[in-house]
């Protein structure tokens, strides 16, 4: 068996600048550091292979002990009275460590007593924390005295480095940093740390024979040794080699930010390393822009030709893109086809002619293995400066360039645009204000009045929404409820929609002696949110409302999708005794297997067939009032903007209809005019 002391732990415990000690398991001392002499009073030689002499009743402490570290392999007891060799008591919180080495097996108390040197900064706790593991790993070891020059060095470490131990004697320990890191700093890091801290834990690339690169890292303790008077007498470093750690780390670091197959950096390690790029650009010469370009159907010829082919055709545009692209340019590559370019010295026409060339020449045959292929090649680009100092916002704008020129057709070169820059833009900008448009009360509700086709009667209204806006004036609801609707607001805007709607018809409905109804559109979120059902319980109970006055509009679309959740849903709405409505009907495809299983109350036909018969006259619109009406539900025609389309539809059997040409949505204070003024209520 191995003495301990021939084991780096010795040297290590000897290092700390803290009075500890080892012992077996029935309490006997292995190891005593000079600390733990300067504290009790009991040297070296008079308490090995003796029992614990610092601790009173040893055998029952040993007892708490071990249940207590098999919990918990490291723990601490507050200030307990210790023995001091002449009789006396030492207050100190131990820190005790069940801990085995080898053949060794035993517990490690480090003392922390009251008053005592400095106190234990939390490198030094974490270090007793994760004691045994150092030491297990610990097998290079050096000395050093107090300005750092090498006393002891062990063969371990010389066979590393591959050198002769005289080699190293006599020098600074900081020239084993390798070479290339010389200008790091991180040799004043260490001595800093030791002298904040009294202790330096860290990776340190120094130079060996032995690795590949002939750098290896290793994970280095340095703790000084300290005399009585708190002077450094000497430092001791002990550590493990973590080059395959190191290595690991790398690969990981390269496979986030580098596309695995051509080496170039893929959009997150493009956008890390040129993050600071627009702000260290001249803004008025503005010479950064960016091209992404993409091989159009890329998926079908890794498809076809299999992904042999597809990379080696990958591989083989970088190749002679490079060739065509100024050097000033950086490539990189964010996924599959797709390519993007950071132009840095171009103009604007400059990087024009580059991008037909870059395309001509990417269109020309490649030959890869015994296939000759041609690609079309498609550009999407934003020049700088835009409205934007954000470079991922640039790249986003570049690819919503590509995506539109891609929807035209293929091999399409496609800039930003002022418009579609601005349009960006505002969309940012709306989308910043949405947060707080609904806080503020910036929304409010215009109503549409409804009327009766036969009688030209007001039945009722469709409640829109509106929103103005200090800076950008009035938004229209076509631009801002998609955003609302993909930012996830717009469930708590539309159950503010309900409820206004619900309040207003509660209060117009004394004014008029007919019934009225109120149409409120709901959105898909919001119609399959948890939520929903408890808003529409809700409303029904504090407003005291017959719900069926309620008209709740949903798009064809919606109804498309999912039907089982959706017509589950509709049933609740229905037993709720809530009115259903398609709204936009005859544009979302629905099949009339769907609408009969559907417990809907009403259709909307779309402007959009009241807008087919005016220019053709064609007998859609009969047909689908006609189908509506064989369902057994009311149908209303939306947008009827002039006399003619008017007197057509009286002619079917469409109920109902909105439109221009009688109202346009109108403000609350408007709708109570026209219901105290007009006595019969009709077109207003
Ligand atoms: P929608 O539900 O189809 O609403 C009817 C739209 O047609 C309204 O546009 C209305 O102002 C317009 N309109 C009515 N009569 C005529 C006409 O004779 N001619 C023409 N050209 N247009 C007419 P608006 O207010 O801009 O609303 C657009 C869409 O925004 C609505 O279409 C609806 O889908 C949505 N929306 C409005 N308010 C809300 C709301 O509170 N919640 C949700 N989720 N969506 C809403
Ligand atoms: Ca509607
Ligand atoms: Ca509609």
């Amino acid at each position: 068996m191995a003495s301990l002391r021939d084991l780096p732990i010795d040297a290590f415990i000897d290092a700390l600048s803290i009075p500890c000690c080892y012992i077996d398991l029935d309490g006997d001392v292995l190891l005593w550091n000079g600390h733990a002499t300067t504290l009790f009073g009991w040297e070296r030689a008079e308490v090995l292979h003796q029992a614990l002499p610092v601790v009173e009743h040893l055998e029952s402490a040993l007892e708490t002990w071990s249940p207590l570290l098999l919990q918990y392999p490291f723990s601490t007891t507050a200030m307990t009275p210790f023995q001091h060799k002449d009789g006396s008591l030492v207050y100190a919180t131990a820190y005790l460590q069940s801990f085995s080495i080898h053949d060794f097996n035993g517990y490690f108390l480090a003392f922390l007593p009251k008053g005592f040197g400095p106190l234990i900064s939390t490198e030094q706790f974490n270090l007793l924390h994760h004691f045994q593991s150092m030491i297990e790993q610990s097998t290079y070891y050096l000395s050093a005295n107090a300005e750092g020059v090498i006393h002891e060095i062990n063969p371990m470490l010389c066979e590393l480095i591959g050198a002769p131990n005289h080699r190293f004697i006599g020098q600074n320990w900081f020239e084993l940093i390798h070479p290339v890191y010389k200008h790091n700093p991180i040799a004043d890091t260490v001595r800093h740390a030791l002298v904040s801290d009294r202790i330096w834990n860290g990776e340190m690339p120094i130079y060996s024979k032995r690795h590949a690169t002939n750098v290896c890292w290793l994970n280095l303790t340095v703790v000084p040794i300290l005399s009585e008077d708190g002077d450094v007498l000497q430092y001791t470093a002990f550590g493990f080699d973590v080059s395959d750690k190191k290595r690991l780390e790398r690969e990981v670091e390269y496979l986030a930010y580098y596309n695995d197959l051509t080496g170039l950096l893929n959009k997150k390690g493009w956008l890390r390393e040129y993050r600071d790029i627009l702000q260290s650009t001249d803004q008025t010469e503005g010479l950064v822009h960016i091209a992404l370009f993409d091989i159009d159907r890329f998926k079908i010829i890794n498809e076809s030709f299999g992904s042999r082919v597809g990379n080696e055709l990958l591989l083989q545009i970088k190749e002679r893109a490079a060739r065509y692209l100024p050097e000033s340019s950086v490539m990189f590559h964010p996924s599959g086809g797709l390519f993007g370019v950071l132009f840095l010295e171009q103009s604007k026409e400059e990087v024009f002619q580059l991008l037909r060339q870059l395309q001509y020449e990417l269109q020309r045959p490649f030959r890869i293995y015994h296939h000759s292929i041609m690609l079309s090649i498609s550009i999407g680009c934003v020049f700088y400066p835009s409205a934007t100092n954000s470079l991922e916002e640039l790249y986003t704008r570049a690819e919503s360039a590509l995506f539109k020129g891609k929807r035209i057709g293929v091999g399409t070169i496609q800039f930003v645009t002022k418009d579609m820059d601005d349009a960006f833009s505002r969309q940012i900008h709306i989308e910043k204000a949405l947060y707080k448009a609904l806080e503020e009360k910036h929304f409010y509700l215009e109503y549409q009045p409804k009327y009766e086709l036969k009688t030209d009667r007001l039945i009722g209204f469709e409640a829109l929404l509106r929103w103005h806006h200090d800076e950008l004036g009035q938004i229209p609801p076509s631009e801002f409820i998609p955003l609302a609707e993909e930012m996830a607001l717009i469930v708590p805007i539309n159950n503010w929609v309900i409820l206004e709607a619900a309040k207003q018809l509660k209060a117009w409905q004394p004014l008029v002696d007919q019934p009225l109804s109120m149409g409120v559109n709901i959105s898909p979120n919001q119609f399959r949110s948890e939520s929903f059902i408890n808003t529409l319980r809700n409303i029904k109970q504090q407003l005291n409302l017959n719900p069926s006055d309620v008209i709740l509009e949903i798009t064809e679309s919606l109804v498309m999708q999912q039907t089982e959740e959706i017509i589950a849903r509709m049933n609740q709405i229905k037993r709720l005794d809530y009115r259903l409505s398609i709204d936009d009907f005859g544009t979302g495809f629905s099949s009339l297997q769907y609408l009969k299983s559907f417990p809907v109350d009403e259709l909307k036909i779309d402007k959009v067939f009241l807008d087919d018969w005016l220019t053709s006259k064609s007998h859609l619109l009969n047909v689908i009032v006609h189908l509506g009406k064989s369902l057994n539900l009311h149908v209303v025609a939306e947008g009827v903007e002039d006399q003619e389309m008017l007197d057509h539809l009286k002619t079917t059997d469409c109920d109902s209809f909105q439109g221009f040409l009688y109202a346009k949505p109108m403000s609350p204070h408007r709708i109570v005019h026209m219901l105290t003024n007009q006595v019969d209520n009709k077109k207003h």
